[in-house]
């Protein structure tokens, strides 16, 4: 690839095609190199926890154990089954969104009830680190959308509250519709008392891969995949996410457009009741 097209006339026939043919071409060269770097990135990140799982196993063979001690070696060779586990699960939600071919299910239905069910999810990872997570917000912001694409983004957007925030601090989930602008939108904002996010990098976090500390994101298990999921699963549901941070703590903020027709008949059903 790489050759061009010469255009000659830009106005004639000929150098139309010419111009659309070259287009196309630098497109192609684009996903390629799209590709490219994403199985590159892709096989550098399973084969960190695949090196580990295999010294792991080394290091425990080459001499005798107490049964305690193979128990712990079992232990965190799971730890590293489970990372792996989950970023397969990413690569594979990845995969997912780059195909195009997602049908969307769409439903109408109270957010409230999906940031519960969210919690559900992740509360024991808020337990094991003494963190409370505080839910504002009632039944009556209902929005229209892939309710399990959607529960990915705000799981995703949790979760790392939960894993970069420290012991025993608070994360608070708040529920607003926001009334200026049309459509009007609902507003779902996971508020955490972590280290914050520097302004510089704000725009690369939504990257595929993209860690600010590499270190310490890897402790947590991460490879960077899951803020790029929600700016995905947040997108194909007609919404935006924004980060705000200033400082110490984060805030994530997901903006969908509101289900009028159903709050309208919510409201009625108020005001008949
Ligand atoms: P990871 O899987 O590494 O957590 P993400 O795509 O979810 O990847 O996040 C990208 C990076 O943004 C993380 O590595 C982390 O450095 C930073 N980050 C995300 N959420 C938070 C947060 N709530 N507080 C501080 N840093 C965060």
């Amino acid at each position: 690839l790489s050759e061009r097209l010469p255009v000659h006339n830009p106005k004639d026939d000929l150098g139309h095609a010419a111009r659309v043919f070259n287009e196309l071409l630098q497109r192609l060269e684009d996903s390629f190199r799209q590709l490219k770097r994403f199985t590159s990135d892709a096989s550098h990140e399973l084969r960190t926890p695949l090196a580990s799982l295999r010294s792991i196993g080394e290091v425990s063979l080459q001499t005798q154990h107490s049964p305690e001690e193979y128990r712990e070696v079992i232990a965190s060779m799971l730890e590293e089954v489970r990372r792996l586990t989950q970023l397969v699960d990413s690569l594979l939600a990845i995969s997912r969104a780059d195909s195009g071919q997602i049908q969307l299910k769409t439903i109408s239905f109270p957010l409230l009830d999906l940031v519960h069910e969210v919690e559900a999810l992740v509360g024991i990872l808020a337990e094991d680190k003494h963190q409370t997570i505080r839910i504002a917000g009632n039944e009556d912001i209902v929005v229209h959308a892939d309710r399990g694409i959607l529960r990915q983004a705000v799981l995703n957007v949790v979760d790392n509250a939960i894993k970069y925030s420290p012991e025993g601090s608070e994360i608070t989930i708040a529920l607003e519709a926001e009334s200026q602008g049309s459509p009007e939108r609902a507003v779902i904002s996971v508020t955490d008392q972590g280290p914050g996010i520097p302004e510089t990098e704000q725009t690369h976090i939504f990257d595929r891969f993209y860690r600010i500390d590499s270190g310490r994101s890897r402790d947590h298990g991460g490879a960077g995949l899951g803020l790029a999921i929600a700016k995905w699963a947040v997108e194909v549901n007609d919404g935006t996410i924004a980060v705000f941070s200033e400082g110490a703590g984060s805030c994530f903020s997901i903006r969908l457009p509101i289900d009028r027709q159903i709050a309208s008949v919510a409201e009625q059903a108020q005001l008949a009741a």
